[in-house]
């Protein structure tokens, strides 16, 4: 009859068995998810760590968190559009801009197909240029537009 699942928790002949403590977020501590063994989705971002420089794994939460402040620092950022629902994310699909308008199409001199788009983040709007044909990303700067249309 053994192993046996009790209140959540594996219990074998010998006693209960502790899962071995997977890696944990380098900013806020969590417990990163394992990894699909075949699949692109890891479940951790990458970044330096600013006091030992050491490159660290860090959850999703707080990647996000990192991209919306240096987007708020900088006033520029490399994120993804997505066509289907318009919205601005950042490498792993969360939402960082919204309300976004395509201002004009246009092909470069290379026959790509790229778009001006607009959009809204921390209430001050953001223009990209949106590389069609070279994948779904868009880069993008902070303007001082007052809106999508002005
Ligand atoms: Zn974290």
């Amino acid at each position: 009859m053994y192993p046996i699942q009790f209140q959540g928790q594996t219990f074998t002949a010998q006693g209960k068995v502790v899962p071995p403590e997977g890696d944990k977020c380098g900013i806020c501590g969590s417990v990163l998810p394992e990894p699909e063994p075949e699949g692109i989705i890891t479940g951790f971002a990458m970044a330096k760590n600013a006091v030992t420089g050491e490159n660290e794994k860090i959850c999703y939460d707080c990647a996000t968190k990192m991209e919306v402040e240096n987007m708020d620092y900088f006033g520029q950022a490399f994120l993804y559009y997505d066509e289907k629902t318009q919205a601005i994310t950042n490498f792993i699909g969360r939402v960082v801009g919204g309300g976004s308008r395509i201002v004009r199409k246009w092909q470069d001199s290379f026959g790509g197909e790229r778009w001006a788009i607009r959009f809204w983040h921390h209430g001050e709007v953001w223009s990209g240029t949106y590389y069609k044909s070279a994948g779904d990303y868009i880069r993008c700067k902070r303007t001082k537009l007052k809106g999508l249309y002005s």
